[in-house]
């Protein structure tokens, strides 16, 4: 069959367990496209081919033995921040090119348990760090649709793998937008749960207070099968809460859109620099789903210039903590022939962060040292508290909020923005981050140059299933998620 990267993750479960195809022929399948385009899209930084089939052949022995779970022997691909046992997980760093984890991700080990096929680990930016997936040592992830573009970061290589159909679905990390913005430029269905709702052992820290995986594929089913898979309670991760697990894919019509209140932030739709095609694309969808039985309510979060600030103070300095560890003595690399412990400590860490990921360092070890920590980390806590606060009250008069993923469509690769224009871009995300709430990325069209434009819904706390099912019911009523990018079209 040469059309098994069209089927959605349901279609593939059912395709496997009739025994219509196996899994081994899906997932050379998907070995195949992965050969032949991925020099296009460059979303691979390592490909597990071996791994992949003889996980293949377990997963048809299980289908055949009874023993399978609804994803056994579906191919994934994960992003290269989790950790893999015997396969390299480099975070996208020249720090950790050589290194391979003794132990798989928790996210990673329940996929294999679940019975998914890992087909490998696909790039991002620095150690989540940016919005591009640009990378300075493995190279720029292309946007599947349109190469010159960037697929958006730092889930890039996630998003671009699935677009391309060089994956059924991914795993991707969101601490400041990595999963929503890239699932919005590249057209995708991209879910940031609420903090604490998937482990993150073994998952490469940035920011610890905000890091959480979620799932990335082509339509809201897509995401619930995948994040039936990652939710959860892990005693590994102190930080991962003991709540009971929704089942996702049997909520996703759980939630009525008549009546649901949607709130849109009347801060949001004033943002300077928000593009004209991507405020009309999510004024249309919000349209549509006042034409299913939604109510528009018009609401003041009144924090939100506070939040690129805010969140570009905490988060680079949980990072300067976070990467402390790569010193070239027990991770990653080392420079060559150091005369003493200061200039091996020195040379390897200059030699082996790129510049944006030293950037941060810099900017969060001056936010944290002694003379500056009250006017700088410890304010910006209190602001985060206001944010959340804020967030907190719109709750009390609406279901969920409604803003655009990112101000605008995918950027050019190379056209380097400051660090602050690069900052900027992240508004719309952040403040959800900083405020560990669950939000939802869905495609709702396209702007003048073909490029894909995204609706993010904010949740409360704990509502992943009410946003997959808003989602899911907007998708069964429109068909933004089926369209494809040319190179999707491709055959292998
Ligand atoms: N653009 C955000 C940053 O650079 C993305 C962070 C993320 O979610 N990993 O911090």
């Amino acid at each position: 069959m040469s059309d098994l990267h069209r089927l959605s993750i349901r279609e593939l479960s059912e395709g496997l367990a009739g025994a219509k195809f196996s899994s081994r022929e899906l997932t050379e399948h998907y070995l195949k496209r992965i050969e032949k385009i991925d020099a296009k899209v460059q979303s691979y930084i390592t490909v597990t081919a071996e791994q992949a089939l003889a996980q293949a052949d377990a997963a048809d022995a299980a289908i055949k033995a009874g023993q399978a779970t609804v994803l056994t022997g579906l191919p994934i691909a994960h992003k290269d921040i989790f950790c893999t046992q015997g396969i390299k997980t480099t975070a996208g760093s020249k720090m950790l090119d050589n290194f391979i984890s003794p132990y798989d991700a928790t996210v990673v080990a329940k996929g294999k348990a679940a019975g998914l096929v890992t087909l490998g680990k696909v790039n991002m930016d620095e150690f989540a760090m940016g919005s591009t997936s640009e990378n300075p040592y493995f190279g720029s992830t292309k946007n599947p649709w349109n190469l010159e573009h960037v697929p958006g970061g730092s889930s890039g290589g996630s998003a671009a793998v699935v677009a391309a159909d060089l994956a059924p679905f991914a795993t991707g990390t969101d601490t400041g937008g990595s999963i929503r913005q890239p699932a919005s430029f590249c057209g995708l269905t991209g879910l940031k749960p609420t903090y604490g709702r998937v482990s993150r052992f073994g998952m490469i820290a940035y920011a610890s207070s905000m890091d959480q995986g979620g799932p990335m594929a082509r339509s809201a089913e897509d995401c619930a099968y995948l994040m039936n898979v990652m939710a959860g309670h892990d005693a590994k991760d102190s930080t991962s809460v003991e709540k009971e697990v929704d089942d996702y894919v049997a909520n996703l019509n759980g939630t009525s859109v008549k009546g649901l209140r949607i709130g849109i932030p009347k801060q949001y739709f004033n943002v300077a620099g928000l593009d004209a095609d991507v405020k009309a694309r999510v004024e249309e969808s919000l349209k549509k789903l006042e034409e299913m039985g939604a109510i528009l309510v018009e609401i003041d979060l009144n924090m939100t210039d506070s939040y690129v600030p805010t969140y570009y103070l905490i988060a680079p300095a949980e990072a300067s903590s976070n990467l402390q560890r790569f010193d070239g003595v027990r991770y990653g690399y080392r420079c060559e022939n150091p005369v003493d412990l200061m200039d091996l400590y020195k040379r390897s860490r200059s030699e082996g962060f790129g510049k944006e990921v030293q950037q941060r360092i810099l900017i969060g070890t001056y936010a944290l040292s002694a003379g500056y920590y009250d006017a700088y980390y410890v304010k910006a806590q209190k602001v985060r508290r206001l944010i959340q606060q804020d967030f907190l009250k719109a709750f009390e008069s609406v279901d969920v909020i409604a803003a655009p993923a990112a101000p605008t469509t995918a950027y050019k690769i190379g056209a380097n923005l400051s660090p602050v224009e690069m900052y900027l871009g992240d508004i719309y995300t952040i403040a959800v981050n900083l405020a560990g709430l669950p939000a939802i990325n869905a495609p709702v069209g396209f702007d003048k140059n073909n490029l894909p434009v995204g609706l993010q819904l904010i949740g409360n706390y704990w509502s992943e299933s009410q946003l997959l099912s808003v989602v899911h019911q907007y998708q069964q009523a429109t068909d933004w998620h089926t369209k494809r990018a040319a190179i999707a079209e491709e055959n292998a």
